[in-house]
């Protein structure tokens, strides 16, 4: 009976303790939570400080001794307000408005910018009353940035408009000098010819550019055919390759499609052609190949010309940088080809990349999202006599094609 007892307490003790070990081990989640106190409606004077704690702009509050009373973060980090101080233009702005009533507006700019501080501040000083003013600064770098860019596009475009203009003025007078010597005449006539092409070409890329930068809507973008744009544009390219006695190679057709605009994507490519034979030798040659690439389709125009040098290949592709002003002239260029394959390629949601090393040449790859309905692996895309070299030197063919 007392074996039994002592059997019925072990049990019990058991039962106790694994009762109080699966209460230990419960885990937070399943604690049932406590209500928490509701916490109480902010007040006006809660949200308004919120407000000034938040905002973008950088707010202070100055007294007519010019100390600051008020402060946000944004203030400090703007440098309106250093150290519990405020800049001295904006103190001195302040005793101005102070004594004017009217609000003033001041160029905060830091005098030695460095770091994370912006380049451009701008504020607007108004009076509160009662001796009071508040200075509300804003970061304006980005507004800095770009009228800055505007203004040295505008330079550069009257620069490029004035060269040839002033060339035809000029070959128009020695036309007119040489009436009586045909062969002379015929001379600087080509050469105004030449110039006016050369004016032609500018003011039609000028206007592909300000259509691609956002001035004018981009057309509906259609199904286009990779290999109809490869083949536009090398009918296109093929006079200037052949007086160049540069030999175009180039890869079977892909039947890859992509989504965009075929004049746009012709141009393009046209322009990292034309490129490839311009800064190439005489008797080399340049291959342009097709493949696909994941969910991308690449483009390729590989050439073993006198190539870029490192610190030269992000700014090819802005407006009007070239690396030799008096070659890319000699071949007419515009300064402007890059930068129109650039936004073509960015419009359609793709980038284009490059890779080279000057004395070997040069590979310029259009990557373009491929046509969402198209099978994702087409056989040429997978044989690799056709696989378009890609930015790495690696995949750059020994005998182009
Ligand atoms: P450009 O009309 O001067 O050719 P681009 O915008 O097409 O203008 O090119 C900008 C510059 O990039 C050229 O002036 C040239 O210095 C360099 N560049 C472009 N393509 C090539 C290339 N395939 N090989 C070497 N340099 C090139």
């Amino acid at each position: 009976m007392d074996a039994l007892l002592c059997v019925a307490i072990a049990a019990g003790a058991l039962v106790l303790g694994v009762l109080v070990g699966l209460r230990r081990g419960r885990r937070p989640e399943e604690a049932t939570p406590e209500p928490a106190p509701a916490a109480p409606d902010p007040t006006v004077a809660d949200l308004l400080e919120r407000v000034f704690r938040e905002t973008d702009e950088g707010l202070a509050v100055l007294n007519r001794s010019g100390d600051v009373v008020l402060h946000n973060p944004r203030a400090a980090e703007l440098g309106v307000v250093r150290g519990g101080q405020a800049d001295a233009r904006a103190a001195t702005a302040s005793q101005q408005v102070l004594l004017s009533g009217s609000p003033v507006d001041v160029d905060l700019s830091p005098l030695d910018h460095r770091g994370r501080q912006p380049a451009a501040v701008m504020a607007h000083v108004r009076p509160l009353g009662e001796g009071y003013s508040m200075i509300e600064a804003a970061d304006t770098s980005e507004a800095v940035r770009l009228e800055a860019t505007r203004r040295d596009f505008v330079a550069n475009v009257s620069h490029e408009l004035k060269t040839p203009v002033g060339a035809i003025g000029l070959l128009a007078e020695a036309v007119l000098d040489a009436a009586d010597d045909p062969a002379e005449v015929r001379r600087f006539g080509t050469k105004i010819l030449n110039e006016a092409n050369r004016l032609g070409n500018l003011v039609t890329e000028l206007i592909a550019l300000s259509r691609l930068t956002g001035a004018e809507r981009l057309p509906e973008l259609q199904v286009v055919d990779v290999d109809e744009v490869v083949q536009e544009a090398l009918s296109r390219c093929r006079l200037s390759a052949e007086s160049a006695g540069i030999e175009i190679i180039v890869d079977r057709p892909s039947g890859l499609q992509v989504d965009g605009d075929l004049t746009l994507l012709v141009t393009a490519l046209s322009n990292l052609v034309e490129n490839a034979i311009n800064y190439s030798p005489a008797d080399s040659a340049v291959s342009v190949s097709r493949r696909r690439c994941g969910k991308w389709v690449e483009i390729a125009v590989t050439d073993r010309g006198i190539g870029i040098a490192p610190e030269h290949q992000q700014r090819v592709f802005e407006r009007f940088f070239r690396v030799d002003p008096a070659r890319s002239r000699a071949t007419g260029g515009t300064g402007l080809g890059l930068a129109i394959v650039k936004h073509v390629c960015a419009n359609h949601g793709g980038e284009v990349r490059l890779w080279s090393s000057p004395g070997t040449g040069s590979t310029f790859t259009m990557r373009l999202p491929a046509h969402a309905a198209q099978d994702p692996a087409p056989a040429a895309a997978s044989d690799p006599g056709t696989a378009a070299p890609t930015s790495r030197p690696a995949d750059v063919p020994d005998r182009v094609g």
